[in-house]
Formats: structure tokens, C-alpha cells, sequence
């Protein structure tokens, strides 16, 4: 059982009060809190262990690249990697999310050829695709969802032709709270030969991953969506994959040798990592695991879950109430509309109560559209809210209502 009230000690912005009232913070999918561990292992990266990695002879130069090596070795052992070579750090999910659409559709793909995402992506998951499929001519094929907000695996399986080269999808949606299936997601992929991306920015917060388990050639994340520093996230490749794709950005340290005639680049992972990478980040976010590992990822989708089912079960009741997806599988977030009070009104009226929600459409708009609806309310929790929390928050909602 976690000890919710000491846990909370650990986050001192959860003291915080807004308009005289104690902070709420629901807005856990769109960034988590920081512990102390996290923010103290940023500032004393800066005041002891502050040199450029890598290139140093010197004692603070081989301390901060020590620091960083461990920093991916400690994601390595978090996602169960076969090796540290997988692990490329890099700003977040969007960013390695494009360096994969980059790098694998000047490598693998060309004109006519196809990419399959889902109904319910974030749009970091569906733009990097449209830039290329208008430089390359490729085409994005996209699985649909039934009412309950689960993939279609049927029309899955029918999207598959020999133009298919890669199937990218979301493991957990931001929005709906839907748990894809991507390990059986990868396994159909893989009969077909395809290769998989796997979106990770909303499970790894949430659940266990195992990288080799689920088998998807890459998996990715943001560091600060699992309550670690901003600015710092993970691309895991399979390795043969990884060697097979060409350097997304040149600089220093992703070479071997450099003339003006020719460059060879660095082995992995250097070669995806141009220029000073955020080696206080990476120490930090290896932090941020240590902690999520201390409490337990099984222990942590546990209460999580828990909060989710007293949650759903008390808004339900309120009159008027739509949640957005119902899926049977589902992360700790809710989606939902009251009457024809307009999402943004609710969230503005929850603040004004010290309750922080997201409004609007949480970039997935083709969900939205999908859905006939313009936005929700979103309400996604930690493992450090609480159900007394949940009552005011649900108080709060119906204060709302009421006012409408
Ligand atoms: N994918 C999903 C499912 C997300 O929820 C988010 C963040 N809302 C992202 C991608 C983008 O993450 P980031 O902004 O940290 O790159």
C-alpha cells in the first residue's frame, strides 16, 4: 500500500494554495509534479558535477559523462532494453517521434508507400507523418474505434497492404484513457513484416513497460510526463533498427571522423545525439524512475486505478455528465462534458475552486472530430491525489452545473 500522505511531502507544490484555496492539480497527463529528489538532482548536477560530457580528460568531465551513462543505463534496466545502446535521449516524445518520421522516411520509405496510425493520436503522433507524407507522397491509413473508445482490430487488421511500413499508435490515449493492445498491435504488424513505434508518453507514467515484452521497435517519452524535468526525453530503438536509419541532426559528437570531403558518424547511441545533449536532464529523469521504481509501477496503476473507478462512479452521477471513453482497459484519465456547459467555462469555474483541469481538445483533434465534439474537460490524476480530492472536485463540478 503507498503511504499517500508522506508521499505527498515529497511534492511541496501540492501545499500550494490558489485563490485561498488548496491546490487540486488534475492536470497530471498534461505534466506531472516534480519531487524533491528530482529538482535537488537537478541542482546538484549544476553546483558538483557541472562539465561538457564526453570530450573532457578532465576529473568533472568524466564525473558528468559517468552521471549521464548511468542516467541511460537506469532507462534501460526502467524499459527492460536489451542494451544502453538503445536508449537515445532526446527534448521528449514529439521530438522522438519526428526523429524516427525524419530518418525513417528518408531511409525506408518513398512514394505510394503507407503508414498506419490511430483515430485517437496525439497530434505529435499524426503531424510529423502528414510533413513527410507531403515531402515523400506517403499516405497515413488510420484504425477506427468503437463507441467504448477501443482500437477497431478487425479494420486493424484490414488496413495492412504490401505498401505498409510501419504502424505508429499511442499506447495509452491522452484523452480517452484508453490501454491499447500494443503488444498485440506489434505481433499483427510483425506478421505483415511491418516495424511499430510505440507512443509511450501517456503509460509510462502509469504502467509497467517492457520494451522486449511488447517487442515494438521503438518506444518513446517525455521525461517530464513521468515526474521528471522538462526538456529531456527517450527514444528506445531495437538496435538493428537504429543502426539502419541515418543521423537526424549533425553537429559535434554524432561524428567518428570530419573533413570537408567526408564525415563517418558516431556508433550508437551517439549518432542520434548532435551537440551537448541535456546531461543534467538525463540525470534528473533517471532520478524521477528511481522514484516511480521505489513506489512501484504495479503498486502505482493500482491506486491510480482505484481513483479512477471512485472518480468515474461519483461524476457519473451528476447530472447531464458524458464521459468520453469507456474503454475496458483504461489509465486514470477522464474526459467528460456536463449538459451543454461549454469546456472551457467548466475549467474556468473549477480554477477559480483551486482545481486545475485541462479544457479544449488536448491536441487530438481528429479524435474530437471523430467524437462530434469540440473539447472536453479533462481530469487525470497521480498517484499522490487522493479521493477527498475526487469529492471536491466532484462538488465542484456540480456547483457548476448548478450555476448553468
Ligand atoms: N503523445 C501523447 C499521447 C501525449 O499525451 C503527449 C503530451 N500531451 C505527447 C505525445 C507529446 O509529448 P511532449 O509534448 O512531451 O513531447
Amino acid at each position: 500500500m503507498l503511504d499517500i500522505q508522506r508521499i505527498r511531502e515529497d511534492f511541496p507544490i501540492l501545499d500550494h494554495q490558489i485563490y485561498g484555496k488548496p491546490l487540486i492539480y488534475f492536470d497530471n497527463s498534461a505534466t506531472t509534479q516534480k519531487p524533491r529528489e528530482v529538482v535537488e538532482k537537478i541542482e546538484s548536477g549544476y553546483y558538483n558535477v557541472n562539465a561538457n560530457i564526453h570530450r573532457g580528460v578532465h576529473f568533472l568531465s568524466q564525473a558528468a559523462t559517468e552521471a549521464h551513462e548511468e542516467a541511460r543505463r537506469t532507462v534501460q534496466a526502467f524499459l527492460n532494453a536489451r542494451s544502453s545502446n538503445e536508449i537515445i535521449f532526446t527534448r521528449g516524445t514529439t521530438e522522438s517521434i519526428n526523429l524516427v518520421s525524419s530518418t525513417f522516411a528518408d531511409a525506408c520509405m518513398s512514394a505510394g508507400d503507407e503508414v498506419i496510425v490511430s483515430v485517437m493520436e496525439h497530434h505529435s503522433n499524426i503531424v510529423p507523418w502528414q510533413i513527410q507524407a507531403a515531402r515523400k507522397g506517403i499516405a497515413l491509413k488510420v484504425i477506427p474505434m468503437n463507441e467504448r473508445g477501443e482500437l477497431d482490430m478487425e479494420a486493424y487488421r484490414g488496413l495492412f497492404s504490401e505498401r505498409t511500413r510501419l504502424v505508429s499508435v499511442a499506447h495509452v490515449s491522452n484523452v480517452l484513457g484508453t490501454i491499447n493492445p500494443v503488444r498485440e498491435l506489434t505481433a499483427i504488424a510483425h506478421e505483415h513484416g511491418v516495424p511499430v513505434l510505440v507512443d509511450g508518453a501517456q503509460a509510462i507514467p502509469h504502467l509497467k513497460v517492457d520494451v522486449q515484452d511488447i517487442d515494438a521497435e521503438f518506444y518513446v517519452f517525455s521525461g517530464h510526463k513521468v515526474y521528471g524535468p522538462t526538456g529531456i526525453g527517450v527514444l528506445y530503438g531495437k538496435e538493428e533498427w537504429l543502426d539502419r536509419l541515418p543521423p537526424y541532426q549533425g553537429g559535434g559528437e554524432m561524428i567518428a571522423t570530419v573533413s570537408f570531403e567526408k564525415t563517418t558518424f558516431n556508433e550508437l547511441p551517439f549518432k542520434f545525439e548532435a551537440g551537448t545533449p541535456d546531461y543534467i536532464g538525463s540525470t534528473a529523469l533517471a532520478e524521477a524512475l528511481r522514484y516511480v521504481d521505489r513506489l512501484g509501477m504495479d503498486q502505482i496503476a493500482a491506486y491510480e486505478d482505484d481513483l479512477l473507478r471512485y472518480a468515474t462512479e461519483r461524476l457519473e452521477k451528476i447530472e447531464g455528465t458524458r464521459i468520453f471513453g469507456k474503454a475496458a482497459r483504461k489509465g486514470a484519465v477522464i474526459s467528460f462534458l456536463v449538459g451543454t456547459i461549454h469546456h472551457y467555462d467548466m475549467g474556468m469555474l473549477l480554477d477559480r475552486l483551486g482545481i486545475a483541469v485541462r479544457t479544449g481538445h488536448h491536441c487530438a483533434q481528429p479524435l474530437m472530430h471523430a467524437l462530434g465534439i469540440e473539447g472536453t474537460v479533462r481530469a487525470s490524476f497521480s498517484f499522490y491525489n487522493t479521493k477527498e480530492e475526487i469529492d471536491a472536485f466532484v462538488a465542484g463540478v456540480e456547483r457548476v452545473r448548478k450555476m448553468f
